[in-house]
């Protein structure tokens, strides 16, 4: 674990799903066709999926969890499976393989934070149930997640979460010295970004699904065909760019399947940020 003083990051890549690129990029001459592209084919595009490792001296946060060795079987009621398969998988991918490989165990984590309660974000949160680590996400994703009547609604399964001790962040939140939480909202209605503060790489901003993709980001911003609600989406996007011009800031994107390979991942060889 961290010296004091020190932060370390590590980025879990846990492979990949893949999917329509419509669902992730609503962008007209791309994913939306103009006639004189009507009879090309959809483009099916990749769509990695990470964890964040953040080990400081006042304690050890996971950001996020990725999707369920189960997905096919559990996200089956959604109808989800056949639209963002978590296929392009090894063994060596999924969370708990990724976890072992840096030799951190589930007892080892003080914080599971969540950026939002999406099943491939969620949907290891399972493997804390019996831990010591406290479970957390934004007050406004919770009301949502547990507001609704029903198993699931759209990519938000209460079968990833509900039997689960949630504990909640309001507003945006210096969570442990160096590590904020900042309210991102748009594409749920509590989805977070955060922001690490390293001494050597500099600060780092992880979006989650505020942002997906570097096309994403811009500018000029391109939504996605998921959005809760797309005002608060073009905000949320205008209030990352100000902080990461502030900070000088890596961006990092929730689903970039070229941005991944460009960053110092275990897969890559393993490899920190501190
Ligand atoms: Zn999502």
């Amino acid at each position: 674990m961290a010296a004091s003083g020190e932060i370390k990051v590590t980025i879990l890549d846990c492979g990949k799903m893949t999917a329509d690129l419509t669902w992730l990029l609503l962008k007209p001459g791309r994913s939306i066709r103009p006639r004189q592209m009507r009879d090309q084919p959809t483009e099916w595009a990749d769509v990695p999926t990470h964890t964040v490792l953040v080990e400081t001296p006042d304690g050890t946060i996971l950001w996020d969890t990725s999707c369920p060795r189960d997905w096919e079987e559990r996200w089956g009621p959604t109808g989800l499976q056949d639209f963002f398969p978590y296929e392009k998988v090894s063994e060596e991918e999924y969370l708990d393989s990724r976890l072992s490989q840096i030799g951190v165990s589930t007892d080892q984590i003080d914080y599971v934070v969540l950026s939002h309660l999406h099943f491939d974000h969620c949907g290891n949160a399972d493997m804390f149930k019996d831990s010591s680590a406290k479970l957390i996400c934004s007050d406004k994703e919770k009301d949502w997640a547990f507001g609704f009547d029903g198993l699931f609604n759209g990519a938000h399964l209460k079968t990833d979460y509900e039997d689960l001790n949630w504990e909640t962040v309001s507003g945006d939140t210096e969570f442990l010295p160096g590590v904020t939480l900042l309210q991102t909202p748009g594409h749920t209605p509590g989805t977070m970004s955060m922001q690490v503060d390293l001494p050597d790489s500099g600060t780092m901003i992880f979006t989650s699904d505020a942002v997906y993709m570097g096309e994403s980001y811009g500018p000029p911003t391109t939504p996605a065909a998921i959005v809760n609600d797309m005002g608060q989406f073009y905000s949320s996007v205008e209030k990352i760019r100000g902080v990461a011009e502030k900070t000088n800031a890596t961006v990092v994107f929730g689903h970039d399947a070229e941005q991944i390979h460009q960053l110092k991942t275990v897969g890559n060889g393993g490899g920190h940020y501190t």
